[in-house]
């Protein structure tokens, strides 16, 4: 029997409990960052707020915002909450100019989390009778432990795939008859269209629904999924500032992700004055962590362009919903789900000798990202000798890798020959048509 709600009282509350729950929440909330993170004390006194300010929901436009700049500058504890012994685990994310986002929890944070992935799992129809194979990666990356988390908390029999590997993934899910599949929609894509390769149709695959999402993609691609898998695609969102996947996540509608509002705060702001915008307005999505303990998040600017909306949902969540997200603020690429910032491949050409003169190519073909480089050889390593010139690409490929987590096809131009342009360089192509 199919359970709608994982934490029905949570998910269908009243707006007024709702706003009363997460105002007692970021009241205490407010005084814990205060007293434990002189980083976000400095930034509220310089904004003149005390703790004693923020009474409810209705101040926290008070409070100064955060951004991937001050996690930066705070590397790697300087935004930690709790000492790091009460902490169990650390998850990451490539961040700006290579430095990686360190993002800390306590039990309770873990736990936390995994209720919140466990509500998506359930949101999909999931149940301790499933089978859910989590192809998302493991290890630092929040994708496979965030979602293998709320596997388990369902109940369901989780298959810790991690991504890759495509033939086994296939093999387990036809010999464990998997119903659930979690991994990176182009993963979900690839993996479709090499079922149909071996011959494998929509009624000979076992899964019944897949959850989707750290990178955007569009409904057109959620449609071909479906129809290849057989199966109904469910989007799921989430940073590794904020836990993870399981921000928010999608129901039975299709039409928006709820947000997991009892632990994550959602604002919309003008990103260029700041200014919380009102409902059903396009702007820049902010998030404010209510309850977690080690790596408290006050209004932090996600750089993702959103719309709120708090439209009655046929599922009967009462949890705000934002769509899709239409855009960042920021240069960040997401490149077969990685983060990719044009400032870390400057940074590996620099290292390796080159002059920064390069242009990025990204496109979806078969569903799958593609990933070029191409670079100006500069005077000094100008060769034409074809041997020399692919073991260089080889080798800054490889040096990309190590920065990026990902690997792009490198190829050497001549020098001079990379169009200059007046303006900003156009430094990124992007064809994939996602928004
Ligand atoms: P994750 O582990 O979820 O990929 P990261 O911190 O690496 O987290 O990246 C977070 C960013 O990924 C978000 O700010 C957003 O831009 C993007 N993202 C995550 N989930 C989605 C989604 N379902 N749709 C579109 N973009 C998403
Ligand atoms: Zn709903």
């Amino acid at each position: 029997m199919s359970q709608k709600y994982y934490q029905k009282e949570i998910e269908t509350m009243s707006a007024e409990d709702m706003k009363q729950l997460q105002s007692e929440k970021l009241v205490k909330q407010v005084k814990h960052v205060y007293d434990n993170v002189p980083y976000y004390k400095k930034l509220m006194d310089e904004k003149g707020v005390r703790p004693e300010d923020i009474h409810g929901i209705e101040d926290l436009h008070k409070l100064p915002f955060l951004t991937k700049a001050d996690l930066r500058d705070a590397y790697p504890y300087g935004l930690l909450a709790k000492p790091l012994e009460d902490c169990v685990r650390i998850q990451s994310t490539s961040g700006t100019t290579g430095r990686r986002v360190v993002a800390f929890y306590t039990q309770h944070d873990v736990d936390l989390w995994e209720d919140c992935c466990a509500r998506a799992i359930t949101a999909a129809g999931g149940t301790k009778s499933d089978v859910c194979q989590v192809a998302y990666g493991y290890g630092l990356f929040t994708g496979g432990p965030g979602l293998n988390g709320g596997s388990h908390k369902v109940g369901c029999l989780t298959l810790p795939m991690s991504s890759g590997n495509t033939d086994r993934q296939i093999q387990f899910m036809m010999d464990l008859s998997a119903t659930i599949l979690c991994c990176t929609p182009s993963y979900a894509a690839y993996i479709g269209e090499t079922l149909k390769e071996q011959g494998y149709k929509p009624e000979d695959i076992p899964l019944k629904a897949g959850i989707f999402g750290a990178e955007p993609w569009t409904d057109e691609m959620r449609r071909s999924i479906e129809a290849t898998l057989g199966i109904k695609a469910y989007d799921i969102y989430g940073l590794t500032e904020t836990t993870g996947p399981g921000v928010a996540f999608e129901c039975s509608e299709q039409t928006g992700m709820h947000i997991n509002e009892d632990h994550f705060y959602a604002e919309i702001i003008d990103p260029e004055t700041g200014e919380v915008l009102p409902e059903g307005s396009k702007g820049e999505l902010v998030f404010t962590s209510l309850d977690k303990e080690a790596f408290p998040m006050l209004r932090y600017r996600t750089r993702d362009i959103c719309v709120l909306s708090r439209k009655k949902c046929s599922c009967g969540r009462t949890l705000v919903k934002m769509a899709k997200p239409m855009g960042r603020t920021d240069d960040m690429l997401i490149i077969r789900g990685v983060n990719v910032f044009p400032s870390q491949i400057e940074t590996v050409l620099l290292n390796e000798g080159y002059e920064p003169n390069y242009q990025i190519i990204v496109d979806r073909v078969s569903n799958n990202d593609t990933f070029e480089i191409n670079v100006e050889m500069t005077q000094g390593v100008f060769t034409d000798k074809v041997s020399e010139i692919l073991a260089m690409e080889k080798s800054l490929a490889n040096a990309m890798k190590t920065m990026l987590g990902i690997n792009p096809t490198i190829h050497l131009v001549a020098p001079k020959s990379i169009s200059r342009s007046e303006g900003k360089a156009v430094r990124v192509i992007d064809k994939r048509k996602l928004i």
